[in-house]
This record gives C-alpha cells, sequence and structure tokens, in this order.
C-alpha cells in the first residue's frame, strides 16, 4: 500500500496526452492523487488506446492504488477536414464548407473552403445560422446552401486549422448518438477492460439507452457518464440524469452552444439534479486552464474550483492542462489544495436526495444523521454493487469520510467516482460479523483508523437467520 494521501472529498480526473503518457508521469499522477484518467478518444487510435490503458493498470498496481479509466467517446461531432496549411479567415470573407468532398467548386472563383465530415449538414442548417469553429473562436453566418455547401459570411475572423470542432448553436443535429466510430472506440475500451464510458452530446435519455444496450450486449460492467453539451441537453436534463449511472457537465461546448452568461446557471442545476437523483456529477474543462503554460492559476480559477467543491460536485477534471500542459502534476496537486481547503468550510448547502424515499435508503440517512453528529466519526461500508457506497455518497456526509469495502476490483476503481468514497479491496466472509472485524484490521493497517476512534457501520448483519440492514456504532479498540 502506498503512504496515505490526506483525505478528499473531491475527486479529481485528468485527461491523458503527450505530456503524461508515460510511465514516470503516469506514476507522479497517481501519486499525487489523481482518481481517474480519461482517455479523449477524439485524439486517440486504438493501438494507443490499448497500449495506455495497460500502462495505467500497471503503473496502479506499481503505486498501490486502482485508479479508473474513464473512455470518452466523440458522439456526434462535426469536424473540419484536413488542410494542407492553416488559413488565415478574414472579418467579411466569404468561405464554403463543402460536405461533398472535392465538389461545389463553382469554377474559377476565388472563395475558400474547408471539408466537413458531416453530409446532412445543408439539411440541418439554415440560412441566418451562426456556424462556430474551433471552441467559438471563429464565427460565420449562412448566407446561402446548395446541396455541395454552405456558403457563408466571416463574421469574427482568425486562423483556421485541420480538424477543427464545429458547434451550431440550437441546432438539431441530425447525426447518431452512438456513431461507427464510437462503437469501434468502445469496443476496444471493453475489451481492455474501462471502468466507464462518457458519451458525448448526449441530447436526450435515448442516446444514453442506446449505448447501456450496446454495453449489456457484451456483458460489460462499465458504467456510463452522459456528457451534457448543448441546449437539448439542458432541456431533457432531469431525465438524462435518470437514464446515465453519471454526468458530466461538459463546459467546454455547453460554453459555446449556450449563452455564456447561462453556464453558472446551468452548472448549478445540473449539480443539484444529479445529488437529487444520486447521480455523481463532474465539473469538467477550464478549470485550471492558465496552468497549461503557467505554474500557478488565475484567481479566477482558484475560485471556479472552489465553486465546483462548493457545490458539491463528485469531481473536478482536468483536460488540456495535464494532455498537453507543462505542468500536469501541478495541477493536480493544486485541485487537491484548493479542494481539502474548501471541503473543512461548512457552509455549503446541503439537501437530502428526494429520489432516496426506499427504506434503505433511510437506514443510511441514519447513519449520515450519525456521523454528521459525531466528531471525528468515519463511516464504514460494504457493497457489492455499489448501492450502499452510491446512497452514502448521494447523502453528503459534512465530514465523515465513506469507508468502503468491495470485494471486487472493478467496482473499487469505478467508486472512485463517487464523493467522500475511499474504497478497499477486500473479499467479504459470509459471517458480516467477521466481514465488519477483518475489515477493521485492514484499514487499522492501511493506518486510516485508529484505536478509539468512532466508526458508523452501515452494513447487513444476520439477525437470527434473516439479512437486516444495519446502522451500527463502534469505537476501534
Ligand atoms: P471535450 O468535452 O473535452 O471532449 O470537448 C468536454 C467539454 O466540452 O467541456
Ligand atoms: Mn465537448
Amino acid at each position: 500500500m502506498s503512504a496515505a494521501l490526506p483525505f478528499r472529498r473531491t475527486k479529481i480526473i485528468f485527461t491523458l496526452g503527450p505530456a503524461t503518457e508515460s510511465e514516470e508521469m503516469l506514476e507522479k499522477m497517481l501519486r499525487a492523487g489523481a482518481d481517474v484518467v480519461r482517455l479523449n478518444m477524439a485524439h486517440a487510435s486504438h493501438e494507443w488506446t490499448r497500449d495506455v490503458i495497460r500502462r495505467i493498470r500497471t503503473v496502479s498496481a506499481r503505486v498501490g492504488r486502482e485508479v479508473a479509466i474513464m473512455m470518452d467517446i466523440k458522439g456526434p461531432e462535426i469536424r473540419t477536414g484536413d488542410l494542407a496549411a492553416p488559413i488565415e479567415l478574414k472579418a467579411g470573407e466569404i468561405f464554403d464548407f463543402t460536405v461533398k468532398p472535392g465538389a461545389g467548386r463553382d469554377g474559377g472563383e476565388e472563395i475558400r473552403s474547408v471539408d466537413v465530415n458531416y453530409q446532412n449538414l445543408v439539411n440541418d442548417i439554415s440560412v441566418g445560422s451562426i456556424v462556430l469553429v474551433d471552441n467559438g473562436l471563429l464565427r460565420l453566418e449562412v448566407l446561402t446552401k446548395s446541396d455541395a455547401h454552405i456558403r457563408c459570411r466571416v463574421l469574427i475572423a482568425g486562423q483556421l486549422s485541420s480538424r477543427r470542432h464545429i458547434n451550431l448553436p440550437g441546432v438539431k443535429v441530425n447525426l447518431p448518438a452512438f456513431t461507427e466510430k464510437d462503437r469501434a472506440d468502445t469496443l476496444v475500451g471493453l475489451e481492455e477492460g474501462i471502468d466507464f464510458v462518457a458519451l458525448s452530446f448526449v441530447r436526450e435519455a435515448k442516446d444514453v439507452a442506446e449505448l447501456r444496450l450496446f454495453l449489456a450486449e457484451r456483458k460489460s460492467t462499465a458504467r456510463i457518464i452522459a456528457k451534457i453539451e448543448d441546449q437539448s441537453a439542458i432541456t431533457n436534463l432531469d431525465e438524462i440524469v435518470t437514464a446515465c449511472d453519471g454526468l458530466m457537465v461538459a463546459r467546454g461546448d455547453l460554453g459555446i452552444e449556450c449563452p455564456f452568461e447561462d453556464l453558472p446557471v446551468i452548472q448549478r442545476r445540473a449539480v443539484r439534479a444529479c445529488i437529487a437523483q444520486g447521480r455523481p456529477v463532474i465539473v469538467a474543462t477550464h478549470m485550471l486552464e492558465s496552468m497549461i503554460v503557467q505554474p500557478v492559476p488565475t484567481r479566477a480559477e482558484i475560485t471556479d474550483v472552489a465553486n465546483a467543491v462548493y457545490e458539491f460536485a463528485d469531481c473536478v477534471m482536468l483536460s488540456g492542462e495535464t494532455t498537453v500542459g507543462k505542468y500536469p502534476v501541478e495541477c493536480v496537486q493544486m485541485l487537491d489544495k484548493i479542494a481539502r481547503r474548501i471541503e473543512a468550510e461548512d457552509d455549503a448547502d446541503r439537501r437530502t436526495p428526494a429520489v432516496f424515499t426506499a427504506e434503505r435508503m433511510k437506514v443510511l440517512h441514519s447513519a449520515v444523521v450519525l456521523a454528521n453528529e459525531i466528531p471525528h466519526s468515519k463511516i464504514l461500508t460494504f457493497t457489492r454493487h455499489g448501492f450502499m457506497a452510491n446512497g452514502l455518497a448521494a447523502l453528503r456526509p459534512v465530514r465523515a469520510p465513506i469507508l468502503t469495502i468491495t470485494p471486487s476490483v472493478g467496482l473499487q476503481r469505478q467508486l472512485r467516482l463517487l464523493r467522500a468514497v475511499e474504497p478497499y479491496l477486500m473479499p467479504l466472509a459470509t459471517d458480516p460479523d467477521a466481514t465488519i472485524e477483518n475489515a477493521i484490521q485492514l484499514l487499522r493497517r492501511a493506518g486510516r483508523i485508529a484505536p478509539g476512534d468512532k466508526l458508523i457501520v452501515a452494513t447487513d448483519i444476520l439477525s437470527l437467520d434473516r439479512l437486516v440492514d444495519s446502522v451500527q456504532l463502534r469505537t476501534v479498540t
């Protein structure tokens, strides 16, 4: 077992890239306290994917910290094609997006163009629509359209390079939610045993259901993270939260697809909707953006991370900061430091998830009430499928960590996503009492509990010959 890190409730996800993919860097990232590694399939070959997944597992074993792997599949994403050289677009210039590669050039005209990977674009878009390219850096307005191209006027100038992402605010794009590329990528992930699949641009619950069926047919235990990135996702927020196993507030695209001043409101609503339904929630993108090039974040970034912690998000996420940034390890350390400082404050608002009306949840609720009232107490729970840990995490205990024992390494990794949950791997004995005793020994050896500590044990126990849900208060001897 590696040296225990100070307890942190908020979990850290980082995206793997050139800056972090070596064994050496991975080891540093895990030791700094990363909980989940994200693979962005927009930029990944299958060979690279298999390679890094195996590397992550090797390093996890060496460091003694099983982290989860999240494969982020791109969903219905529209991109520009390859360009021989970047094009400098000038304000007022007329520019074409061609949907039939090579076609549609009106002979002899001096109009520049780029291909787009989606043929049906001309049918989804209308004259007057806004086309945003490369994270909204370039803005164009549709003037006319034909079978072969969309003719636009450049409103905001800038440089266009190869394979840039296109956003069409408010336009319902008819691309499938789960594309051919997504299928192929996911299959590789399943073969390599990934823990989470993050589905990009989820627009309705049906999109999640499609992926869920795909996973079920292949008997995968991977859990689904729905990325909300556009206006339809906001309209259908509640049904998406119900359908998924976790939500990502993908602020990069959301901030382009929606009025930017709505973004904080959307984030807050989404986090609350997830807590209310007991789903883990990730706040993603630009959290420490300036640290891509500088060793310290801006004051605004520090406050943004703090805000996510105050809102009770389960996870905060790093993207460019750890794929191409100069200070990836420092970014994890920075998130760790800010999160632990804010978690020490008491004034974040807490509410009991509305969804947990089942009797079992009331038992868990009483465990959290006890934990909140007994100073320095810790919660101990046991879980085979994650229900107990998920329920306790959703109830957001104020101070107590949720020490969670599970017999499955896959579940141990998946539990990394949940706020305040610290997962430990241990086989469960048939006798519940022996299991509790074994767990106490394990946690003592890990230096996580000591004699005199108050443990609130939420588990099922044998009473006569029946299993009953119980909450026990034990003092470690
Ligand atoms: P991406 O998703 O990094 O895959 O685009 C996150 C976001 O849009 O914020
Ligand atoms: Mn995105």
